[in-house]
């Protein structure tokens, strides 16, 4: 049965049950650019010239995030750069990072690739082997390390992170049901710079379902690579949470979203207090100089560890070089 459009007489593309909603292409996708403009203009993001780095995996969501933000840069004074990470893994990394160049190059966003195996030489399993540990939580590691790295040395304000609604909440349900509630208080839609050690990051997707984010990128003919990565959990703690949270909202619509909604005004509202008591764990890694709850952080914890010494020092410098070359034409 297709349907009208609730904004105008065209045909539907989109039935969005929490806010009683059926759109076409065009008010879908206005509505989801409000939804990150919000973000944005509450956080205070749309005045002065924001700098924000985008780290693009090539996945639905990222790219989304990608053209989304691209669109805003036309409207307010915000300059991007993208940046990819290969992390070796066969097929699946080329085909991300090639997909970021091209995209990158197609909307004139400045791009940085950043190969992991140059720089440590070794691909993300073999150093996950070798530090016996499973592979996504080395890769986290090394992901955050990077893109901090290529953030601060770029001068930018903020990382923005394609983390869609479902994901946050997830990753939240996930730390609650470990215990581990001080990590919650990360999982709000900007967090912030840390002196001249870490940078902020941005989710500009925060209040974007999963679902929304696909369709978005479909009916833009926005690209990005299907395949998942070949070295994600068969069922993991966060697709399970996911399926869970699905299943109620197809019951109940619009509980995900009152839960964002929760979270974000909860954690708003005590994100003071632990700042205050986070701040007394934060130290300056003794090797590289970055963020550390305890004098070293953990990519040079596990660099030494695994390769025999600290890496974070001289990747420092490669990426410094890396950022420099290619920011020397532009004015990012
Ligand atoms: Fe990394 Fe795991 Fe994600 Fe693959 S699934 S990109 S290994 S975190
Ligand atoms: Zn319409
Ligand atoms: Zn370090």
């Amino acid at each position: 049965m297709s349907h009208r459009c609730s904004k105008c007489s065209r045909q539907a593309i989109a039935v969005i049950k929490y806010a009683r909603l059926k759109l076409c292409r065009e008010h879908f996708t206005a509505y989801i650019e409000r939804k990150v403009e919000s973000i944005l203009r509450k956080y205070k993001l749309l005045t002065g010239t924001r700098k924000i780095v985008l780290a693009v995996s090539g996945g639905k969501d990222s790219m989304a995030m990608t053209w989304l933000l691209w669109r805003l840069a036309q409207k307010y004074p915000i300059k991007l750069l993208a940046i990819n990470i290969d992390l070796g893994i066969g097929s699946y990394s080329k085909q991300s990072s090639d997909i970021v160049k091209k995209y990158s190059r197609e909307l004139g966003i400045e791009y940085v690739i950043v190969r992991l195996k140059e720089l440590v030489r070794h691909n993300i399993e073999d150093l996950s082997k070798l530090a016996r540990r499973s592979t996504c939580s080395v890769c986290g590691l090394v992901k955050r390390y990077l893109l901090n790295l290529v953030a601060l040395e770029s001068k930018a304000d903020y990382v923005a992170l394609g983390h869609n609604l479902d994901d946050i909440l997830a990753y939240s349900l996930k730390s609650f049901l470990s215990g581990d509630y001080i990590s919650l208080v990360k999982f709000t839609p900007v967090t912030q710079f840390v002196n001249d050690i870490a940078v902020g990051r941005l989710r500009p997707l925060y209040k974007v379902y999963e679902r929304e984010a696909l369709l978005l990128a479909l009916v833009n003919r926005i690209p990005f690579v299907v395949d998942e990565c070949p070295l994600r959990p068969e069922s993991s703690i966060e697709f399970r949470i996911k399926s869970f949270l699905n299943n109620l909202e197809e019951e109940k619509p619009g509980i995900k979203i009152q839960w964002i909604n929760n979270l974000e005004k909860t954690l708003k509202s005590i994100q003071s207090n632990i700042e205050v008591e986070n701040s007394t764990q934060i130290h300056k890694c003794k090797y590289c100089g970055l963020l550390s709850k305890s004098g070293i952080c953990g990519f040079c914890n596990t660099t030494k560890k695994v390769l025999g010494k600290p890496l974070g020092a001289s990747l420092r410098n490669i990426i410094k070089s890396l950022v420099e070359e290619k920011l020397f034409a532009s004015s990012f």
